[in-house]
């Protein structure tokens, strides 16, 4: 199974995916991971990545889009997988179609994580103080929740225009979220 998750910073898409990852066998793939990775390496992605990340924006197109084709190269990929954090714009999802289609490959179905706005700032609050990101601080998070709403938010309308987006309620207990996410796997 192929699946785009989708949610904004804060849904707990990221632990959803790593759970999935765990449950189904399927390649888990988070770009925000892969980007971080690359910057603690400091390899020429991560050291143009990084002034970005820092500042809560989107890591330019065609930069991801090596990224992402990288990835998608790599053997464990055929047993399916979790997008998690990609595609995070209209170009991205095109461009992922394109790159899908090249490896046949397609997407089954993309999840939209749902949670409400004071629940994120809550748990991105709290995750700050836990993790210490560098993208966690109070302005930086305010300037990401602002690119998924302009950005990132019309992906979903993408795949609900083929008929491929489920939703689910974000909100509680991690085990339930992933019995719902399970359910919505199954339904249809
Ligand atoms: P979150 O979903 O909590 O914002 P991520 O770990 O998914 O965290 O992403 C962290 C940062 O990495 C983003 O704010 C962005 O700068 C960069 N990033 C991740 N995925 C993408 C993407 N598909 N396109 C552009 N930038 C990305």
């Amino acid at each position: 199974m192929r699946i785009v998750l989708l949610g904004p910073p804060g849904s707990g898409k990221g632990t959803q995916a790593a759970l999935l990852h765990e449950r189904l066998d399927l390649a888990h793939i988070s770009t925000g991971a892969l980007l971080r990775d690359a910057v603690d390496q400091q390899t020429e992605l991560g050291q143009q990545a990084q002034r970005y990340m820092d500042a809560g924006n989107l890591v330019p197109d065609d930069l991801m889009l090596g990224l992402i084709e990288e990835r998608l190269g790599q053997p464990d990929v055929a047993n399916g997988f979790i997008l998690d954090g990609y595609p995070r714009n209209l170009a991205q999802a095109e461009a992922l179609d394109a790159v899908l289609e090249r490896i046949g490959q397609p997407v089954d179905v993309a999840i939209s994580v749902t949670v409400n706005e004071q629940e994120i700032v809550d748990r991105l609050s709290k995750r700050a103080i836990e993790e210490g990101r560098s993208d966690d601080t109070e302005e930086v998070i305010r300037n990401r929740l602002r690119v998924y709403a302009e950005q990132t938010a019309p992906v979903a309308g993408h795949y609900a225009a083929r008929g491929q987006l489920r939703e689910i309620d974000g909100m509680g207990a991690i085990d339930d979220v992933q019995q719902r996410l399970l359910d919505a796997l199954q339904a249809g």
